[in-house]
């Protein structure tokens, strides 16, 4: 019989690697819980936004786009969007150039590692990763180096093609700067991917072990060591 596959996203191994119990409670119990009033709106902003872009994109112009937005949220999106192209020359680049929302899947034995570029650029010398950010640019974006969605989106592209990791790169574009759209470029390089490959081993482990003890005993997600910094420690795991 075959093994069944999983498959994790960034948006998983980030939430597993900061925080293992809110992990089990999202993705195995699935009590995720509803977002915030506040929270849902700029998720589906966000949404919207993206939806939008691909629909540029894809060919349809501004204007069939301005006459669609009905509501001053979609007012709002057009003028993030008008901006965007503004400032980022690959969007001006031709199709056959450029692909919007493009999906790569890498397997790790029982494991499909799942990403979707915003937008990826691929020329014979380089190969160029964008991502819209929906929030304001961090204070520290060297934080971003960090994240798995720059570490998994840069090592499934070395993985799945001909490119060495020198060659890549990946840039977020913070959409709604209130001034000149803010952007922030992370280089790649041979060290930063065996580095991700070891974190990236020691994660899935962490996974498949978690899983297979909470299928035998429900035995739940340690927290993470000398992590107790939230209120939902003791929720999580209650003292004696
Ligand atoms: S202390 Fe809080 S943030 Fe840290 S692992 Fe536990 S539940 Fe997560």
């Amino acid at each position: 019989m075959t093994a069944p596959y999983f498959s994790l996203s960034q948006g998983h191994l980030q939430l597993l690697s900061v925080c293992p119990p809110q992990f089990q409670r999202r993705y195995w119990e699935q009590l995720g819980g509803l977002l915030e009033p506040q929270r849902q709106v700029k998720t589906e902003w966000g949404q919207n936004f993206h939806q939008l872009v691909q629909q540029w994109t894809l060919g349809l112009p501004l204007e069939t786009l301005a006459a669609q937005s009905l509501d001053p949220q979609d007012v709002s999106l057009l003028d993030s969007l008008k901006n965007l192209i503004a400032t980022v020359p690959a969007l001006h680049l031709p199709p056959g150039q450029r692909q919007a929302e493009h999906q790569r899947t890498l397997a790790r034995d029982d494991v499909l590692l799942t990403v979707v570029y915003d937008l990826l650029v691929l020329t014979p010398e380089q190969g160029e990763i964008f991502d819209w950010k929906t929030y304001p640019q961090p204070a520290k974006p060297e934080k971003l180096h960090h994240h798995w969605q720059t570490k998994l989106y840069l090592y499934v592209l070395a993985e799945t093609s001909s490119y060495s990791p020198e060659q890549l790169s990946m840039t977020y574009w913070f959409v709604q700067s209130p001034e000149k759209i803010q952007h922030y470029t992370i280089t790649y390089n041979e060290a930063q991917h065996r580095a991700t490959e070891r974190e990236l081993t020691d994660l899935l482990q962490q996974f498949r072990q978690g899983l297979a003890a909470w299928h035998r005993h429900r035995t739940p997600l340690a927290h993470r060591h000398n992590c107790n910094r939230c209120p939902y420690h003791d929720q999580f795991f209650p003292p004696d």
